[in-house]
């Protein structure tokens, strides 16, 4: 797919037309509650190259891949008393789990970068969740911009991203929760690991599960957890009350700017406004991006997480 940038309606038309170039093996950018995603049919080993392809995404970092139901997922790897828990309690929605693969599972290599481990996630999003039943076959899908930039929450983020380059995407306007997923690994016998702060608050896993195992002994890796990702182009300052100098000030609570992520300070606003703002700063002629300080509560331990490497770039 090259040349133009097309969308495709999020309706029951739509969805059976974005199967079919995803059962042939092509790509389409997907809306989750998360960010967007670039799919892939996770069985065909040149499907999934293509996602690398388009990305730009180093192949040691492996993809999660998306399932319609907990039933595909038990296909994939092993679940255990505590994955059974977790997806009881949080599927379908933001939370990928990274378990044990199983030998006999239908992925490309290329997905779980030839690791014994996969990440798997079912989302929640009607229209995700809508492709995958239809599809019923699991979809790799990482965030669907070129590799190390801005995530994106809204098609035109998509589009600014892979320009001519850009697969078609579904088009249901903005993401809710607006970040990634919360990612947690469990080592069997060895309790779990949060990889990635995410919409699920540690909190709330904590509260289910209890206190997270040391990573000392632990035997999942964690690759791909970049320092440096979500990179608006220019350098990024954080914890600033007030704007410094030529920039664009991305303000929270009682700290304005030319965008505020959430006036009245709520976090689960101020995440799904995060990428927006970003983009918004990547589009400015300002030489760099000011941002507000962000309380470590709920989900801004996620988004702090984030803007530490937009800062790192
Ligand atoms: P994304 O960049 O949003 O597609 O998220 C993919 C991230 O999930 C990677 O950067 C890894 O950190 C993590 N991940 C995916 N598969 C695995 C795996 N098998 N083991 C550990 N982490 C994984
Ligand atoms: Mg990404």
């Amino acid at each position: 797919m090259s040349g133009k940038q097309s969308t495709i309606s999020p309706d029951a038309a739509g969805i059976a037309r974005a199967a079919e170039i995803l059962r042939s093996g092509g790509l389409v950018a997907m809306p989750t509650e998360t960010v967007y995603g670039l799919a892939a049919r996770a069985d065909r080993a040149d499907a999934v190259a293509q996602i690398y392809r388009t990305k730009g995404r180093p192949d040691f970092n492996p993809l999660i891949v998306h399932v319609a139901s907990l039933d595909m997922a038990r296909d994939l790897a092993v679940f255990d008393e505590v994955a059974e828990r977790l997806a009881a309690r949080f599927w379908p929605g933001p939370l990928t789990l990274v378990l044990p693969l199983r030998k006999d599972a239908r992925v490309a290599p290329a997905v779980t970068a030839g690791l014994g481990t996969i990440a798997l996630r079912q989302p929640r999003h009607p229209v995700a969740a809508q492709l995958l039943r239809e599809l019923a076959l699991p979809l790799a899908a990482p965030s669907a911009n070129r590799s190390n930039a801005v995530s994106p929450t809204h098609p035109d983020h998509v589009f600014a991203s892979f320009g001519d380059q850009s697969p078609p995407v579904i088009d249901a306007g903005s993401c809710r929760a607006g970040l990634e997923s919360t990612i947690v690994a469990l080592d069997p016998g060895a309790g779990w690991r949060l990889l990635r702060p995410g919409p699920i608050a540690a909190e709330e896993l904590e509260g289910l599960l209890g206190r997270q195992a040391k990573s000392r002994g632990a035997t999942i890796e964690a690759p791909g957890q970049m320092k440096t990702h979500y990179s608006p182009g220019r350098p990024v300052l954080l914890n600033c009350n007030e704007p410094e100098g030529n920039c664009f000030m991305i303000g929270f609570g009682d700290v304005d700017g030319d965008v505020n992520l959430s006036a009245k300070a709520d976090m689960a606003e101020a995440a799904s406004q995060l990428y927006a703002a970003l983009h918004q700063a990547a589009k400015s002629d300002c030489q760099r991006v000011c941002v507000a300080p962000i309380p470590m509560q709920g989900m801004g331990q996620a988004i702090n997480d984030r803007l530490k490497r937009a800062a790192t770039s």
